[in-house]
């Protein structure tokens, strides 16, 4: 019984080590996440070394940490103990920390990169957010969601839509904006997740007014498959126009989406995609995504992604006149 009683005690203490170490940050995770503030988000043309350099780290630094698997995927207690888990976690505390306490002038607009399609957006009175998703569960996704007046969600797949960061939003009296399909099924469901805040649904080409903002929606494949809604939003704060694409490809080249400021780019679409609008700024996002599978990851990162500019650039010359701007996590731009 005694002995029992031992092994019992052993396992327990064990088991409490473990779990703190889920909380514990190493020296290096730290040093490298300031290492990450070190320089300016920057155009690909003209790219400086130092910041090139940087970007190529933090893919080796992402690969490098990968631990062995038991799956091709991670199981979900597996992420806390990823030092990419724990960079992550550094740099939602920074965004958590500035988009409560920066104060943004009239007509300006500062953009963070929180992580895989998640983006949040502030002007002077509102803070727009898109694809919030704690895929890889965080509490921190949550309390972001509490400061968005809107939150954007493209489709339903669990890397872009969650139900407690969605639930969050909601309970803090949010709005939630998704596109509307024939049966509404995505409007319904989000709306079963609180009976706090409210949920938006627009449809295909429809273009409305919520808590002033423009916001119009276009439907999508979901990368090209048909089984699977997407939606763009089309968003129009202090006078630029914001899109952010989801998953989703377009296959009309729809010339009602107009002029655009900034897209919000999935990595995936080609990279002439948008030479049928006049675009100014693209930010490449849906990089460096923990919860799907490593070959996934291998090739949605910044040394693939700046590969392929510089193929296209060999091939089409005025490449340039659109600018690519690749952040890290917690990165903020204005725009
Ligand atoms: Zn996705």
């Amino acid at each position: 019984m005694k002995k029992d009683f031992a092994i019992l005690i052993f396992f327990a203490v064990i088991g409490l080590i473990v779990y703190a170490f889920s909380f514990y940050i190493p020296k290096e995770v730290h040093e490298f996440a300031s290492r990450l503030n070190q320089t300016s988000p920057e155009g690909i043309i003209g790219l400086s070394d130092k910041r090139k350099n940087l970007l190529l780290e933090f893919d080796d630094f992402f690969l490098n940490h990968d631990l062995p698997r038991v799956r091709d995927q991670y199981l979900t207690f597996e992420f806390p103990y990823l030092y990419q888990y724990k960079l992550l976690n550094i740099k939602l505390d920074k965004i958590l920390e500035e988009i409560s306490s920066v104060s943004i002038k009239d007509k300006q607009l500062k953009l963070w990169y929180v992580y895989n399609m998640g983006v949040v957006v502030k002007s002077k009175d509102k803070t727009l957010c898109f694809d919030l998703s704690a895929v890889v569960p965080n509490k921190k996704m949550s309390e972001i969601a509490q400061h968005c007046d809107l939150l954007f969600i493209s489709h339903e797949d669990g890397d872009h839509y969650s139900n407690p960061v969605i639930k969050s939003a909601l309970n803090a009296g949010r709005t939630v904006i998704v596109g509307k399909d024939e049966i509404g099924y995505l409007e319904q469901k989000t709306r079963q997740l609180s009976k706090k805040g409210q949920v938006v649904s627009v449809a295909h080409k429809q273009s409305m007014d919520i808590s002033g903002i423009r916001v119009k929606a276009f439907a999508t494949t979901h990368r090209g498959s048909r089984g699977k809604a997407n939606f763009w939003f089309l968003v129009e704060a202090e006078g630029r126009k914001i899109l952010h694409t989801g998953d989703g490809l377009i296959d009309d080249k729809n010339t009602e989406v107009g002029k655009v400021d900034v897209v919000l780019m999935n990595e995936y679409l080609p990279l002439e995609y948008f030479y049928w609008l006049p675009v100014d700024t693209i930010i490449p996002l849906h990089l460096h995504e923990m919860a799907h599978s490593k070959s996934f990851y291998l090739q949605a990162n910044y040394g693939e992604y700046l590969k392929k500019y510089e193929e296209h650039t060999k091939k089409v010359p005025d490449a340039g006149k659109m600018k690519h701007i690749l952040l890290f996590w917690g990165e903020s731009l204005d725009i």
